[in-house]
């Protein structure tokens, strides 16, 4: 039954990837839910693996308390952030050592600054050189919760389809079924549930499915040999290794890639938290 005009009509109901609900294109229009360009987005990608979000569901700054939503407003508003406005890089990197300096009371690095710029590309697919007022907003509001509520609290914020999807992808990495993965296999996962619309896989539907399903994903890299990334610093290669080889069960598996999870529920194609690569 349609969320907004609640009829049932066997055709042309959309499914939000992460909710239950379905809704009719033109009742969203109606509604000023759906833009032009998103109307198209939307008939091309609820239907096929890579879903596409309501706009519940999309928006993950509703996922913040309204205290979380206060402190964050305040400190755009202290760091001169205009709302609705696009930020360039300057501007992001400025507000990232303002928060570095009064929330954690540190200097940011030079390594740290150059993880924010790569967060900053992720947040720029089409390389405009600025970042929407949106996707900075999903963005920070996504640190917070990554800062402040616990891991479990993140899995406790997954709908169903979400631990179903994950599920999924656990099982399909424990081929030896005892419930086991390595902790290299949980982290990769973690890139694996940005499923992105982007101008490229418009034009080409074929690739598009085997870069967004996670289990296709994960069979090939089964199947070829996995390169490691070589490690950026030599000193750390022994407890990196540690942490590839570490076990990990479905519980564990759920907590780490929870936050990933929640960051990958809006459409844009932005990527609103970049996992350590
Ligand atoms: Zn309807
Ligand atoms: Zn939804």
């Amino acid at each position: 039954m349609c969320e907004i005009c609640e009829v049932w009509t066997a055709e042309d109901l959309y499914p939000c990837r992460v909710c239950t609900r379905v809704f009719h294109d033109g009742c969203l229009r109606e509604m000023g839910y759906l833009r032009n360009d998103s109307v198209q987005e939307l008939t091309e990608t609820a239907h096929t693996s890579m879903g596409w979000s309501c706009y519940y569901c999309d928006n993950i700054n509703l996922l913040l308390t309204e205290e979380e939503m206060y402190s964050l407003m305040e400190t755009f508003k202290q760091c001169k952030i205009i709302p609705e406005s696009c930020l360039g890089s300057d501007d992001f990197l400025s507000y990232k050592h303002f928060v570095s300096r009064q929330l954690f009371d540190e200097q940011m690095t030079e390594e740290m600054e150059e993880l924010e710029l790569g967060q900053f590309s992720a947040l720029d697919p089409e390389k405009r050189g600025q970042i929407e007022w949106a996707d900075f907003l999903y963005h920070e509001s996504i640190r917070v919760l990554e800062k402040f509520r616990s891991q479990n609290s993140l899995v406790r914020l997954l709908t169903a389809k979400e631990r179903e999807r994950a599920r999924a992808s656990f099982t399909a990495l424990d081929q030896d079924k005892d419930g086991l993965i390595t902790g290299g296999e949980s982290k990769k996962a973690q890139h694996t549930w940005f499923r992105k619309h982007t101008k490229e896989s418009q034009s080409c539907n074929v690739r598009l499915v085997g870069l967004c399903s996670p289990v296709l994903n994960f069979s090939i890299s089964h199947v070829g040999p996995i390169s490691e990334s070589s490690p950026a610093s030599s000193g750390s290669g022994k407890s990196r290794d540690q942490d590839e080889n570490r076990q990990v069960d479905w519980l564990e598996f759920l907590k780490e890639n929870a936050i990933y999870i929640l960051a990958a529920r809006p459409n844009s194609g932005a990527v609103h938290l970049r996992p350590p690569l």
